[in-house]
């Protein structure tokens, strides 16, 4: 489906429930293509995400360039298959490569895994498994803030790093024409799941609020959003993700003023609710805003996995 002059969408099923299409951009200009993201890499996806591209009246051969927006699975999973079908090389931000060349990486550690609950370890171990399915890809250039990528003859794509949701986040904007890729960093419904593992890796909220503001300074008309339909008002869309975010980070500022001697679950439970097999999830983004409110001088913790003993800073 053609999005703007140029740029048509393929959308990917995925397994999750918040996120259940990814969105794949293919740019081209009839002879040769660059695909934004690669959905997971599954026969049925890569099959899927093939027939897409040759649906669009391009040859396999046509697709010189794969750029992932970040090192999350459902954006580079389909990237070994499609190298290997098409020979297109592979760019993303140097973070990010480090993830996609070596996905296994993001698999839990058992320490971490001891400090869950039983059932929510498991969870983590069933994801642990996929990960460990996901075949490595080469990065053969990486990006970092402020390059400038041209897909096709005519389109300059600046690239912007905005770590945050993923530490190797990268969004791509089209200054001429007014329209942002944003990966996961703006979806074209609900706000993306910021979480920060226990080891401090993966997500970050202060740098996820601090990115979004850096969004909010483009001439935007248009965001093509990794999952979700196309946001037609993008200063609204963004303004109402920080809402949301700041919304939730006052609930969790309420809980730990209630009660000073809390475990990061019971703190998780009361701000998010959710299954308890969940709790990993929840527990990730509640570390994310607390880090952020470490960084501001709000609140003291210590965390050893997900054990953590915290005070608020008067
Ligand atoms: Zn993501
Ligand atoms: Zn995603």
């Amino acid at each position: 489906m053609q999005v703007y002059e140029s740029v048509d969408r393929i959308e990917l099923k995925l397994p999750f429930q918040d996120t259940p299409i990814l969105n794949v951009y293919v740019i081209s200009d009839g002879s040769s293509a660059t695909v934004i993201d690669t959905g997971m890499g599954d026969g049925t996806s890569n099959m899927l995400l093939l027939r897409g591209i040759e649906k669009l009246g391009l040859r396999k051969k046509d697709v010189s360039i794969i750029i992932n927006t970040h090192e999350h699975i459902e954006h580079f999973s389909g990237n070994h298959d499609l190298v290997e079908a098409t020979g297109a090389r592979i760019v993303a931000h140097s973070i990010a490569k480090e993830y996609i060349e070596k996905p296994s990486t993001q698999v839990a550690s058992e320490d971490i895994l001891r400090t869950l609950p039983d059932g929510a370890a498991e969870q983590l171990r069933r994801w642990s498994a996929i990960f460990k399915t996901v075949k490595p890809s080469t990065v053969a250039e990486t990006v970092e803030d402020g390059d400038v990528l041209e897909p096709i003859g005519g389109m300059k794509l600046r690239v912007i790093h905005t770590p945050g949701h993923a530490r190797g986040h990268v969004c791509l904007y089209d200054e001429n024409r007014k329209v942002l890729f944003s990966g996961d960093q703006v979806l074209g419904s609900g706000t993306p799941y910021v979480g920060k593992f226990p080891d401090g890796s993966n997500g970050d909220m202060d740098d996820y609020l601090t990115s979004l503001e850096r969004l909010k300074k483009l001439d935007l008309k248009l965001i093509l959003p990794g999952h979700g339909p196309t946001v037609t008002e993008p200063y609204k869309r963004i303004d109402e993700t920080i809402e949301r975010k700041i919304k939730r980070e006052q609930a969790i500022i309420r809980s730990l003023e209630k009660d000073h001697a809390k475990d990061l679950f019971t703190l998780t439970k009361e701000v998010y609710g959710g299954a308890p097999e969940e709790v990993f999830f929840y527990s990730s983004c509640v570390l994310a805003y607390l880090s952020r409110l470490k960084k501001q001088g709000k609140v003291e913790y210590s965390i050893n996995g997900f054990n953590m003993e915290y005070r608020l800073k008067k």
